[in-house]
């Protein structure tokens, strides 16, 4: 049908307007013969931002899929973007239509006309940067603390709100007024930047940023596909279907519960702007996750909690000399990969002269949840978290049960440790129990500048002089693989560089393993390395660590050179949680209850040993349980996912067997709720603090 060519609301009510306000409708004709209206511009720009995220999550790099489960993802990827580009479109037909007329009117067409056609934009941006900072604050937490100064997440957030609210209100202005096909083009590829921005700025656990910059492109894609006319009436039958349509396809898409399976991929990738936010929405409605099966739960492991007595004969010669190195988010397959391991001379000497267990994970992807779980034997959600008074962040300088550092002090053991990072010193509770410790301060630097390892070694160097003769327990951490990856080289991919930063740690392991042996000591010391996570590299669709609980970031190496032990690879599934419980047990000392591991000794020995204890990992996002079948569940209370996986047959965990009858997926869940139901620390006024 033609195109009414009488003035419409946008002219009329610009009565005082000069006559070729009209002209850009009638010039702009030759681009779209229809008018296309609001509704289809809504559908217009749904449909080029589905496209667009469907392209890009196909192009994330080792997202592993399925291509039913992902044609579903991108259906209802489509379908939401369709359901937000509409309550768009009505938002701006409402304004018009509604809202502006009756300011007009009350405000008569004078000089308030400015006002009028300003005010509503003005509110906008206020009331959207009022509402989303809060959400954005927390988003923003955990990279200003990185980047910046955790104090810098607020004013990050509303600095993100405005710009947003401005890119929004831009593009309702550029659609009600300033549409010109120049504009319209710049508009367009702003809106493609940010989206394709939106897939590869800030990975993961930024949903309320993914969801603003979709809201931002959707809208000024919106104006960017403005016709030239707005429609009114009931003039064009197919607007009306799409203004009445649109709704209706795309309810299901944002009230219907996916499977278990479709959610987690759905949340898995950054490209599904609104997923995450629908997902919220809906589970703050039905805030469980489905078929749960709340007495299957028995089997969660081990659980006597009575003190282990060390077992006999011992396996250290008299005075032992123990030191221990962990080192940060160093990957398993990184000392395992021939082509690789070759590069760390050191390292690779150790591990073939150690027992090797080429199956050990770890706590937590993050330092503070995995060094705490290796020190004190509990998890995360069984730690008394605090604020500290010195830094404000969450630590467990309150927390009462004993690390193990601590009995091996009451033992008469001299402990000593170097940090590069302050919160491994006593008053944090991350650690505690050591004689001596030093921080190896780098004075007026950011978190992610710590002082080189060398420092540490040379401190460890003088300490082995020093307490040679034993028995003596050193420690030290070392922070160079930590991204930025200090000392790895400027050059090269970040993994090159993360190489580079192992090299750099090998050469200090070196320089140790000379001293000892220049110094005789190498029959008496006990030497264990380790990691304290491993590291992402586009994995699963994340970077570095502490985003997710999937094997490259808690698969570890975990060496022990036993004086007098033949060296030989183990392949049990063990944790860094035994890893306290096993020094202990070496040192002929006592496990406390509390402790969640078991000692490793048996295995040490090349005996067979069975393992009564359950093993886990804990993060402030998620948790993840490996089954003794070799299934391994993961899940997310935040964003109410899990997912199972075989990790014989499927080791990188491509294939989610949640929904899969053969997985008992719901039996599983119900004993990890028990788990942690029976297991997680319980105080007064006390809430556990998973990331909100
Ligand atoms: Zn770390």
């Amino acid at each position: 049908m033609q195109a009414p060519d009488q003035p419409n609301v946008a002219v009329s009510v610009r009565a005082s307007s000069p006559p070729q306000a009209s002209l850009p409708a009638q010039r702009h004709r030759f681009l779209l013969k229809t008018p296309l209206g609001i509704w289809g511009a809504a559908f217009l720009a749904g449909l080029t931002l589905a496209l667009l995220n469907a392209l890009a999550i196909g192009w994330v790099p080792a997202a592993p899929f399925e291509t039913d489960v992902r044609f579903r993802h991108h259906l209802i990827d489509a379908a939401q973007q369709f359901g937000f580009a509409w309550f768009l479109a009505a938002a701006v037909a409402s304004y018009h239509w509604v809202l502006k007329p009756a300011v007009l009117r009350r405000a008569g067409y004078t000089t308030k006309r400015w006002l009028a056609a300003w005010l509503p934009f003005v509110a906008l941006a206020s009331g959207l940067t009022a509402l989303l900072s809060a959400p954005l604050t927390d988003d923003f937490r955990e990279f200003a603390h990185r980047q910046v100064s955790v104090n810098a997440a607020p004013y990050l957030a509303r600095a993100m709100a405005y710009a947003c609210a401005g890119a929004l209100a831009l593009g309702l202005v550029l659609f009600n007024r300033w549409w010109r096909p120049g504009l319209a083009l710049a508009a367009g590829v702003f809106a493609l930047a940010v989206s394709v921005g939106n897939h590869t700025l800030l990975k993961h656990n930024y949903p309320g940023v993914h969801f603003l910059l979709g809201l931002t492109a959707l809208s000024v894609l919106l104006a960017t596909f403005k016709p030239c006319r707005f429609w009114r009436g009931s003039s064009y039958r197919w607007q009306r279907t799409l203004a009445f349509g649109l709704p209706l396809v795309c309810l299901p898409a944002f009230v219907a519960a996916p499977s278990l399976t479709l959610q987690a991929e759905q949340l898995k990738i950054d490209g599904s702007v609104v997923a995450r936010r629908v997902t919220e929405l809906r589970d703050w409605v039905r805030r469980s996750i489905p078929a749960e099966v709340a007495s299957a739960a028995n089997s969660a492991g081990n659980t006597q909690r009575t003190p282990v007595p060390s077992s006999h004969p011992g396996l250290l010669p008299e005075r032992p000399l123990v030191v221990m190195l962990t080192i940060d988010a160093v990957r398993a397959d990184v000392l395992e990969k021939p082509a690789l391991a070759r590069r760390f001379e050191a390292l690779s000497e150790l591990k073939r002269q150690s027992i090797y267990f080429d199956n050990a994970r770890a706590p937590g992807s993050q330092t503070v949840t995995s060094l705490s779980g290796v020190f004190s034997g509990l998890y995360f959600s069984q730690q008394y978290w605090t604020r500290h008074p010195e830094v404000g962040h969450l630590f467990l300088g309150d927390d009462r049960p004993s690390r193990f550092p601590e009995v091996l002090q009451q033992a008469g053991i001299k402990t000593v440790t170097f940090s590069a990072t302050y919160f491994l010193l006593n008053r944090f509770g991350i650690v505690r129990g050591f004689d001596e410790e030093r921080f190896l301060d780098n004075p007026g630097q950011a978190f992610t500048d710590y002082s080189p390892g060398s420092q540490l070694t040379d401190q460890l160097l003088s300490a082995i002089e020093r307490y040679g003769h034993g028995p003596a327990f050193l420690y030290a951490h070392y922070l160079d693989t930590h991204f930025p990856y200090k000392h790895g080289g400027k050059r090269g991919s970040a993994f090159e560089r993360y190489l580079g930063a192992i090299g750099y740690v090998d050469r200090q392991l070196g320089r140790i393993l000379r001293r000892l042996e220049q110094l005789g000591l190498l029959e008496r010391t006990l030497i264990v390395v380790a990691s304290d996570h491993g590291e992402a590299f586009g994995e699963h669709n994340s970077q570095f660590h502490a985003t997710t609980l999937y094997e490259e970031q808690l698969r570890v190496p975990l060496m022990f050179r036993v004086p007098g032990l033949a060296a030989r690879v183990v392949d049990a599934p063990v944790s860094l949680m035994d890893l306290g419980p096993t020094l202990l047990d070496l040192l002929g000392q006592t496990t406390p209850a509390h402790f969640m591991g078991q000692s490793l000794v048996p295995l040490l020995r090349g005996k067979p040993m069975t393992f009564t204890r359950p093993l886990l990992a804990e993060g402030r996002l998620k948790k993840a349980f490996y089954y003794p079948d070799g299934y391994k569940l993961i899940v997310d209370d935040k964003d109410h996912t899990a997912e199972l996986y075989d990790l014989e047959h499927d080791p990188r965990e491509f294939k989610n067997l949640i929904d899969e009858p053969e997985g008992r997926g719901a039996e599983r869940l119900a004993q990890l709720r028990q788990f942690f139901e029976e297991y997680q620390i319980r105080r007064p006024g006390y809430e556990i603090p998973y990331r909100q």
